[in-house]
C-alpha cells in the first residue's frame, strides 16, 4: 500500500506545483468572449462530452471533475458555456436578449455549440498515431506535440527511443519488430529512461509526418539542414539523424550548388517547380510581370523524399531498395532546429504553403489568463481544486491518505492566504519534504 501512497504523493506534488506555477494568474474569466484563440484546453472526463474547456472553467466550473490537460490548441473557443456541455458554466452566462442562445435538456440557457472548433482524437482521450489513451501513472515516455496538428506523439513512435517495456504491447503489427531488446532488470532498477536520440535541446519544433506531407514547402525541406529526420538503413541498423549540420549530404549540396546556379551562396532545388507548386497557383500569387525571385530552397534530400513518397504510411514507412539505391526506413517526421522560421525560402513557389499557416513564419501567441494582483489569496482555492482533480478511483487507504494530506496542506497554506503572503514553490516543497520524512 505504501507504493500506492507514494505514487499519490508524487502526483499530488505535481498538481500542487502546477497550481503554484499558475499562481500569478486569475481564473475568474472564461475565454469564451475572446472567440477562437490558441489556449490551454482541458478535456473533462467526468462530463464525457468530447469538448474542451478553458483553464478558468477547468478550475471554476468543473472543480470536482476528472480532467486531462490537452495543452494549447489553436483557434479554440471554450465549450463550457455552450450547449455542447450539459454541465453549467459558472463564469459565462449568455445575455438573455441574445437570439443565439440554446437550451440544454436540463433547461439551462447556454451559448450555441461552437461550430468552428476542431476536435481531433485528443478530445476522445487518444493521443499519437498509435491512438493510445494517456495514463499519467503508466506513461514513462515524454510526449511531443506536433507544431501543426497539435496532437501528441510518443518518443518511441517518433523512433527516438525503444518503447519502454512497462507499457502495454502495441496493437500495431508494424511495430512488433522493434522492442525485444528491453533489459527488464535495468528498467526495474532505474526510474529514468536512457536519453532519446534527439532531446528537447536538439530541436525547436516537431512536425509529424502527416503534417509534413500536407505542407509542400516543409516537405521539400525535410531532411535538409535544420529539418532533421530520423532514419535507418534497415531493420538491423540503428536509427540515426539526418539533416544535422555536419551531414555528408549537406556537403554534397554545397559541392553541387555551383553547377546549378552561378550566384554564389544560392542553393537551388533540382526541380524548383515540382508538383507541390502548380503554375496556376503561382501565377495567382504574384500577378506582377516582374521576374520572380529565385528559389533559395536547398536541394531536396533524396532519402527524405523517398520516405515521404513511400506508399506505406505507418510509423516505419519502409522504402524498398530500387535502382541500387540503399534501402531506407523512417517515419517521416521532421524536427526543426532553432531559427527555422527564418530559414524558409520565400520565393513565389515556397511562400504560399507557409503563409497559409502563419505559425510556420512567426511564433504565434498563446492566450494566458490575466495577471492576478491578489494571487496569494487564491492559493488555497487553487490548491484545493488541483487536489480535487486527482483520480477518484483510488483504494480506501489512498483516499484516507489523500484527505489527511489535503487537510495538512490547507492548514499549512491558510496563513499565507489569510495574510496575503506570496507562496513560493519552496514553501510548497518544504511542506512535502517535511511530510515525506514524517510518512516514509
Ligand atoms: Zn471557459
Ligand atoms: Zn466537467
Ligand atoms: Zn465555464
Ligand atoms: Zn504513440
Ligand atoms: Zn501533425
Ligand atoms: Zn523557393
Amino acid at each position: 500500500m505504501s507504493q500506492t501512497i507514494a505514487s499519490i504523493l508524487a502526483s499530488q506534488h505535481n498538481l500542487i506545483q502546477a497550481a503554484a506555477e499558475a499562481l500569478p494568474h486569475q481564473f475568474s474569466q472564461c475565454t469564451y468572449l475572446l472567440g477562437p484563440v490558441r489556449q490551454a484546453v482541458y478535456l473533462c472526463r467526468t462530463c464525457a462530452e468530447p469538448r474542451g474547456i478553458c483553464s478558468a472553467c477547468s478550475i471554476a466550473c468543473h472543480p470536482d471533475h476528472e480532467q486531462l490537460e490537452l495543452f494549447p490548441k489553436r483557434a479554440f473557443r471554450c465549450d463550457c458555456p455552450t450547449a455542447a456541455l450539459a454541465h453549467p458554466c459558472t463564469l459565462h452566462q449568455p445575455s438573455s436578449s441574445s437570439a443565439l442562445t440554446a437550451m440544454t435538456s436540463a433547461g439551462l440557457m447556454k451559448e450555441r455549440a461552437n461550430a468552428e472548433n476542431a476536435y481531433g482524437q485528443n478530445f476522445r482521450g487518444l493521443f499519437c498515431r498509435c491512438a493510445r489513451p494517456y495514463d499519467a501513472q503508466q506513461e514513462r515516455e515524454t510526449m511531443i506535440q506536433c507544431l501543426a496538428c497539435e496532437d501528441w506523439f510518443h518518443e518511441s513512435c517518433l523512433n527516438l527511443r525503444e518503447r519502454p517495456s512497462s507499457r502495454e504491447p502495441t496493437p500495431d503489427p508494424a511495430e512488433g519488430a522493434e522492442g525485444g531488446a528491453d533489459d527488464a532488470a535495468s528498467e526495474a532498477s532505474s526510474s529514468g529512461l536512457p536519453p532519446p536520440l534527439l532531446s528537447a535541446a536538439d530541436y525547436d519544433a516537431l512536425v509529424c509526418v502527416a503534417c509534413v506531407r500536407s505542407i509542400p514547402t516543409l516537405r521539400r525541406y525535410a531532411g535538409t539542414h535544420g529539418a532533421l529526420m530520423v532514419v535507418r538503413g534497415g531493420p538491423e541498423e540503428s536509427w540515426r539523424v539526418i539533416g544535422r549540420e555536419a551531414d555528408t549530404l549537406d556537403v554534397e549540396v554545397q559541392l553541387d550548388a555551383p553547377e546549378n546556379e552561378s550566384t554564389t551562396g544560392d542553393k537551388r532545388a533540382l526541380s524548383p517547380d515540382s508538383a507541390d507548386a502548380p503554375a496556376a497557383k503561382k501565377a495567382r500569387v504574384s500577378p506582377e510581370p516582374t521576374p520572380s525571385r529565385p528559389c533559395l530552397a536547398p536541394l531536396v534530400n533524396p532519402l527524405a523524399q523517398r520516405i515521404l513518397d513511400g506508399s506505406a504510411s505507418g510509423p516505419e514507412a519502409a522504402v524498398s531498395q530500387s535502382d541500387g539505391e540503399p534501402s531506407i526506413q523512417g517515419a517521416g517526421d521532421v524536427f526543426l532546429t532553432d531559427g527555422w522560421q527564418e530559414r524558409w525560402c520565400r520565393c513565389d513557389s515556397c511562400l504560399p504553403s507557409l503563409q497559409s499557416r502563419p505559425y510556420l513564419l512567426e511564433e504565434e501567441e498563446t492566450y494566458e489568463p490575466p495577471e492576478d494582483p491578489d494571487s496569494g489569496l487564491n492559493l488555497e482555492e487553487l490548491g484545493l481544486r488541483a487536489l480535487s482533480r486527482l483520480p477518484h478511483d483510488q483504494a480506501i487507504d489512498g483516499i484516507r491518505a489523500f484527505n489527511a494530506l489535503r487537510d495538512d496542506l490547507m492548514s499549512h497554506l491558510r496563513p499565507f492566504a489569510q495574510e496575503g503572503r506570496e507562496v513560493t514553490e519552496a514553501d510548497i516543497r518544504a511542506f512535502f519534504d517535511a511530510r515525506t520524512q514524517a510518512n516514509p
